[in-house]
């Protein structure tokens, strides 16, 4: 298990209590495609704990780690991952 502290807080949503910045502070790799992330509201003070769970792969990287790989995305995903890259 890694825990990695953030060197530069990434921005992870917007709260639910009151629509401000959510930031993540802090994540514990629990497996090579789950994490736990420690999130913080930059508006209120909320903070709350969840999990970042990798579930298809987008894309073939270029180098391939075989233990890696995951299923590919079925289409639906896929395109709305489009939609959002253009967003
Ligand atoms: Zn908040």
């Amino acid at each position: 298990m890694q825990e990695r502290k953030q060197s530069k807080p990434s921005r992870s949503g917007n709260c639910a209590h009151c629509g401000g910045r959510v930031q993540t502070r802090t994540s514990r790799e629990l497996h090579i495609h789950l994490r736990t992330v420690y999130l913080q509201c930059q508006g209120c003070g909320w903070k709350g704990v969840g999990e970042l769970h990798i579930k298809h792969d987008l894309a073939r990287p270029c180098v391939v780690n075989k233990e890696a790989l995951l299923p590919l995305a079925p289409a639906a995903i896929f395109r709305e991952s489009l939609k959002s890259a253009e967003a």
